[in-house]
C-alpha cells in the first residue's frame, strides 16, 4: 500500500466516527457533511436529521407528508442543485445514495402497523428506530478528470432546505483535511 493512500484511509475512518457522534447529537437545523478526494473521485457524505427535509421525523402518515418526502428525495438526487463544483474539475456523477428509516421501512413492509407497536418488528436493516427522531445519510459518488482544479464546492443545501441552516463540514484531500460551519451566506467549502 502507497504510504499516501493510508493517510487518506485513515482520514476517511475518522470522518465516520465524528459523523457517528454527531449523528448522536442530533441537533435540528444542522447537517454534517464529509467531501473526500482521492485521485480522481469525489465522494460526499451527508448527513441530517429528517426535520431539516420534510418539518417531521415520524413515518409519513398522509398523503401530504408523503408527497413532502418524495420531494425531498427527489431534490436530494439532484445533485447539481445541491452543490458546485469549479468546471474544470470536469467532475461527474456515478452514483448517489440515499438511505433513511422511512426508505427502508417503506420496503420492507407492505402492510400497515402502528408506530407504537413497530418495536414488536425485528429490524435488522442497521437503521435506528428511536421515538421521535430519525437521519437521513445521502453518499454521492463522482469521478472527476481534472481533480487537481477541485479547489472548492459551493454548499447550496441551505437555499434548497431553508431548514437546514447550518452545514458542519470537514474535508479530506490531497491537501490535507480541515473543518468548516457554512450556512447560506458563506457556502463555498474550500478544498
Ligand atoms: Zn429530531
Amino acid at each position: 500500500m502507497q504510504p499516501m493512500k493510508g493517510v487518506i484511509a485513515a482520514s476517511f475512518l475518522l470522518g465516520f466516527a465524528s459523523l457517528a457522534q454527531a449523528h448522536g447529537a442530533h441537533e435540528h437545523g444542522v447537517a454534517d457533511l464529509r467531501v473526500a478526494v482521492e485521485g480522481g473521485e469525489l465522494s460526499i457524505e451527508l448527513s441530517t436529521p429528517l426535520d431539516n427535509l420534510v418539518g417531521f421525523e415520524h413515518a409519513p402518515r398522509t398523503d401530504a407528508q408523503r408527497k413532502a418526502v418524495a420531494e425531498a428525495e427527489a431534490r436530494l438526487r439532484d445533485f447539481s442543485a445541491l452543490f458546485v463544483l469549479p468546471a474544470a474539475a470536469r467532475c461527474e456523477v456515478k452514483d448517489i445514495e440515499l438511505e433513511s428509516p422511512w426508505h427502508e421501512a417503506e420496503h420492507d413492509h407492505d402492510h400497515k402497523h402502528e408506530q407504537a407497536h413497530a418495536h414488536d418488528h425485528k429490524h435488522d436493516d442497521g437503521h435506528e428506530h428511536d421515538a421521535g427522531h430519525g437521519d437521513l445519510h445521502a453518499h454521492y459518488e463522482l469521478s472527476c478528470a481534472v481533480p487537481q482544479a477541485l479547489n472548492e464546492v459551493q454548499v447550496r443545501l441551505g437555499e434548497v432546505f431553508p431548514r437546514m441552516t447550518r452545514v458542519r463540514a470537514e474535508t479530506a484531500t490531497p491537501n490535507g483535511q480541515n473543518a468548516a460551519t457554512l450556512d447560506k451566506t458563506r457556502n463555498r467549502l474550500p478544498l
